[in-house]
């Protein structure tokens, strides 16, 4: 899962930063309107969290032109004020949830994944292949009788490939959803990470669920 923050307030955009990536999230940075509208609209996010008030473009003209342009990614409005009237300009502007400065992280985490789980209906909090669950509340992994333990990138390469079963996704898919801009596509990072996840979910069961498609990129089924 790959968000966009809007926030031109330094500490409180790294607070969210770090929070978020510990958590597993692939985090990309805009700390002006006019950069994360160019972001939103460039790169293939699945949440983008809008402060309200941004130099250059402030958060309402720039949901509105997100949505305007048919981009359909959920936004979080981050709001300073109260007040009943930014939550309705807010919501009027096309943003899908707001939430109030200071907020606690707890809240925060608790408004994304619900704001995930309603883009893609067919999410439950656990996701199943076969004899394979991931919890995606607990980040508890489970195949067969055996519990995996992986790190929070295998975590959310497993998440994708497993929110995708069935679907051949490429390298670039990956890494869209993720890592973040930062990342190198020329690297074989994601190869690398793949026999990760095959030694620790594939490796001792009889059937393999991660599959290579030659030239194409990875697909998660049952044979
Ligand atoms: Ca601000």
């Amino acid at each position: 899962m790959r968000i966009l923050v809007v926030e031109d307030e330094k500490k409180i955009a790294e607070f969210i930063r770090r929070g978020l990536k510990e958590e597993g999230y692939a985090v990309d940075m805009a700390h002006d309107g006019e950069e994360g509208l160019f972001l939103a609209k460039t790169n293939d996010y699945d949440l983008v969290l809008l402060d309200l008030m941004l130099p250059k473009l402030d958060g309402l003209t720039l949901c509105k032109k997100l949505k305007g342009a048919k981009i359909k990614t959920p936004v979080i409005m981050l709001t300073a004020k109260n007040t009943v009237k930014e939550k309705v300009m807010g919501l009027d502007s096309g943003a899908d949830d707001y939430l109030t400065k200071p907020f606690a992280f707890e809240e925060l985490l608790a408004r994304i994944r619900a704001m995930l789980r309603k883009k893609d209906a067919r999410t439950p909090t656990k996701l199943k292949a076969a004899d394979l669950e991931l919890d995606l509340l607990t980040h508890k992994v489970i195949r067969g009788s055996r519990e995996i333990e992986l790190t929070t990138k295998e975590f959310s390469l497993l998440e994708y490939l497993m929110r995708n079963e069935g679907t051949i996704v490429t390298r670039t898919m990956i890494s869209e959803h993720v890592w973040d801009i930062d990342f190198d596509t020329f690297t074989n990072v994601i190869d690398v990470y793949i026999n990760y996840l095959r030694n620790k979910v594939d490796s001792g069961s009889k059937k393999k669920l991660i599959h290579t498609v030659r030239g194409r990129g990875y697909i998660l089924k049952e044979e």
